[in-house]
């Protein structure tokens, strides 16, 4: 369905459990507006059913890896066991990886937790070099740490080491050393009701800029409150006009067609 496409959502969780009950409507909702899809792993079990989705699904593409939150000393991220899951022609990025330190449980041990989430982080870059894909970054309070290991990621693999900046959430310095590095950054439905955003939508250049929901969290307005999915996606487009003052057209145009070159869909 690439040919008739409108709009994409670069980051979706339908796999995730919420979507249970009707996720065959949420999906055929999306695929009669012309959204695509590209569902992102936390886990090595959510990266197989996300395969699977890819596997049934026209229009509907994959990105597997294990979340920052999720890496704990007892599960680790094991490159033998997603590496199928990565090299599948379906799967477009190793994702979402990166450090998460606003969610690090008081009583771990910090240190250690945080020692092993970059561990982890370059072990699905590596792995994502190796395969030509780029990866779908997760930061939470961690950006600076990020942009620390890109750098040093950037300085052995050069530009096979591609990616996106997830739900954006940082300074206007953080997002230009993101596309310094060459990486495209992506904004939610937050953009909707959270003031704060404008200026950095202003800032990230349209050609540079991709679209998501992070669905079934942050629903866009008017949906606010309720559970997200990705036919929302075109309220996030609707919102990155607006503060952009562009047609809407042009950016729906240009957002589908950043997703489709820095993912190689297909
Ligand atoms: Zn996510």
């Amino acid at each position: 369905m690439i040919e008739s496409a409108k709009y994409i959502d670069v980051h979706a969780h339908v796999n995730f459990e919420e979507y249970d009950p009707d996720r065959e409507e949420v999906l055929s909702r999306a695929k009669e507006a012309g959204v695509l899809m590209i569902n992102v792993g936390t886990t090595l079990e959510a990266s197989k059913q996300i395969v699977s989705l890819s596997e049934k699904y026209d229009g509907v593409y994959g990105i597997v890896g294990l979340h920052p939150t999720e890496v704990t000393p007892m599960n680790r991220f094991n490159t033998h066991d997603f590496e199928p899951l990565v090299a599948h022609q379906k799967t477009v990025a190793v994702g979402e990886c990166g450090i998460d330190v606003y969610r690090l449980d008081p009583a771990e041990n910090k240190e250690e937790y945080l020692r092993i989430q970059e561990e982890d982080f370059r072990a699905q870059i590596a792995l994502a070099v190796k395969y030509d894909k780029p990866i779908m970054i997760h930061a939470r309070e961690s950006y600076g740490k990020i942009l620390e290991i890109l750098k040093d990621c950037f300085s052995v693999y050069g530009t096979k080491l591609r990616g996106n900046a997830h739900f954006f959430a940082g300074s206007i310095e953080e997002a230009q050393a993101f596309l310094d590095l060459g990486f495209t950054i992506s904004f939610t439905g937050v953009i909707t009701f959270a003031k704060q955003y404008e200026e950095l939508v202003r800032f990230v250049p349209l050609n540079r800029m991709l679209s998501e929901t992070d669905c079934p969290f942050v629903a866009p307005v008017p949906f606010r409150g309720r559970r997200n999915e990705p036919l929302y996606v075109t309220e996030v487009v609707k919102k990155i006009a607006e503060i952009k003052g562009l047609e809407f057209e042009t950016v729906r145009i240009a957002l589908l067609n950043n997703a489709i070159s820095a993912f190689k869909l297909q």
